[in-house]
């Protein structure tokens, strides 16, 4: 990672994006680099209402609620699609995973069938990696586990965690099965969830519950990166809590004696578990003089499922849906450098917008032929103004034989979500979609509708399907039907 490339971006900051992002990292004129590190707290299928910054009032997050005080948080934080890997892929790769033919979980089978996100997409973590910064990523991959698809060969320098879609938590329970799987000759045939987690491609066995090892080793991450100043560090830390399987210690679960249910019990001893790390996680950033410095980014991939204990009030709908529950996310962004302290931000972003604020930060330069969809979002911060102005943000999601589509412009959302009626919502005044406006402004739905209908014809086939009968039924069905989709009926 110390090649000599690196060193001269890290002294000179040549690879300069745009001019005007030393008004928010220093010009690196000295030796010792000024651009922020950045840190990615990303948890997996968490409810809009089940941290505390964002409205719970049974699951405790005190570690996360300090540093939202403390940040701008994000009222209309959205994910670029309402389920796992797709929304990954938009994350890496700064596009709709619709346009690369990513808009489903890479399949189920062992070793994700060879199949991963496009390599002629470069990622965020690769950009960030050619301009000099120390890069890892821990937890969850879920984008690939072919070898050219694997973290490290795609602007990584450090991984630990797991490639496929998720993972049991107690070492002692799921290698016990893993073991006997074993024992039995299976190979191919174990569950994914079962097998040994990994460092940079080797196999490792860990001793603790997984959301309190991810957390140590995002802690030896940065204790590593604070050993060389020079460097500024990228993180990508992704806990696989709170999604399934829902197991939570006893000590966390403890924390919440008022809670009667027992899936939300489990459900907020996991996410707690989250609160615990990210305090380890901060103590080291303190200790390592790294935290003044450093962007913390906290978000969840995708919407909740109340069925295993999530919440997503007010929201309506849940994990898949393309109501907002399926996508808007609770997020802060920290970075005590820098004065965002104590700012609320209701414009609408997105994880798209991810990839050009960090490459911005960095001073890093994107491939003259990556094309992205996001914004960069640090100016608009500042001046407290709408990133994408009229510019719409696109949500679909494919289902057996027609798409919940919904389209977001400032405050405005329009939704087809049972295929075949298009609704309108005021999110401005009712952000649970509660009332259906479309009968009010046929003019408006018809406008929107178009512009999601023009989006939709740049996407190819899909490269895969999560499930061998998805792909049949997407065939048989001829889908994706976007004439019936599009059609304005009401
Ligand atoms: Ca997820």
């Amino acid at each position: 990672m110390k090649n000599l490339k690196h060193i001269i971006n890290a002294i000179l900051g040549v690879s300069l994006v745009c001019s005007s992002v030393t008004s928010f990292a220093s010009s690196a004129k000295s030796t010792v680099d000024e651009r922020p590190n950045i840190l990615v707290i990303l948890t997996d299928d968490m409810g809009y209402a089940d941290v505390g910054f964002n409205g719970s009032t049974d699951i405790k997050t005190p570690t996360l609620d300090a540093l939202a005080e403390k940040g701008t948080t994000f009222t209309a934080a959205y994910n670029v699609h309402p389920f796992c890997g797709p929304s990954r892929a938009g994350l890496m790769t700064g596009r709709y995973p619709h346009k690369f033919g990513s808009q489903f979980n890479l399949p189920r089978s062992s070793r994700a069938g060879g199949l991963g996100i496009p390599l002629e997409e470069t990622y965020i973590s690769k950009v960030l990696q050619d301009a000099g910064y120390f890069t890892g990523a821990v937890g969850k991959w879920h984008l690939g586990e072919k070898p050219e698809f694997h973290p490290n060969n795609r602007g990584f320098d450090e991984f630990y965690g797991f490639l496929n879609g998720g993972h049991d938590y107690f070492p002692s329970k799921f290698k016990a099965k893993y073991d006997k799987d074993v024992e039995r000759g299976f190979n191919h045939a174990i569950f994914g969830y079962l097998k040994p987690l990994e460092r940079n491609g080797k196999e490792v066995e860990e001793k603790e519950y997984v959301t309190d090892g991810l957390s140590r080793e995002a802690v030896s991450f940065i204790e590593k990166a604070g050993e060389d100043k020079k460097q500024p560090f990228f993180l990508y830390l992704a806990y696989n809590a709170p999604h399934s399987p829902m197991q939570a210690k006893q000590e966390d679960m403890a924390q919440f004696p008022e809670i009667t249910d027992k899936k939300r019990k489990v459900y907020a001893g996991m996410v707690y578990a989250v609160d615990r790390g990210v305090k380890r996680v901060v103590e080291s950033l303190k200790a390592t003089g790294q935290y003044e410095n450093t962007l913390i980014v906290f978000l969840s991939d995708n919407g909740g499922k109340p069925k295993l204990g999530a919440d997503n009030a007010p929201l309506r709908g849940r994990k898949g849906s393309a109501y907002e529950g399926g996508s808007r996310t609770p997020m802060f962004f920290h970075w005590p450098k820098q004065p965002i302290s104590g700012k609320i931000f209701t414009h609408p972003v997105s994880t798209l917008d991810f990839y050009p604020t960090f490459a911005e930060l960095a001073r890093a330069t994107i491939p003259e032929k990556k094309k992205l969809d996001g914004k960069r979002l640090f100016n608009h911060i500042m001046s407290d103004t709408n990133p994408r102005g009229d510019e719409m943000l696109y949500f679909m999601r494919h289902r057996k034989g027609f798409s919940e589509v919904s389209g977001v412009k400032n405050n405005w959302k329009v939704a087809n979500i049972s295929g075949n009626k298009w609704q309108l919502f005021n999110l401005a005044n009712d952000i649970g979609e509660t009332k259906d406006l479309s009968a009010k402004y046929p003019n408006m739905v018809r406008e929107m509708v178009a512009e999601l209908e023009d989006w939709s014809w740049t996407h190819p086939q899909p490269l895969w399907f999560h499930i061998h009968e998805e792909g049949v039924q997407w065939r048989e069905m001829a889908m994706p039907r976007f004439h019936e989709t599009f059609k304005v009926t009401n």
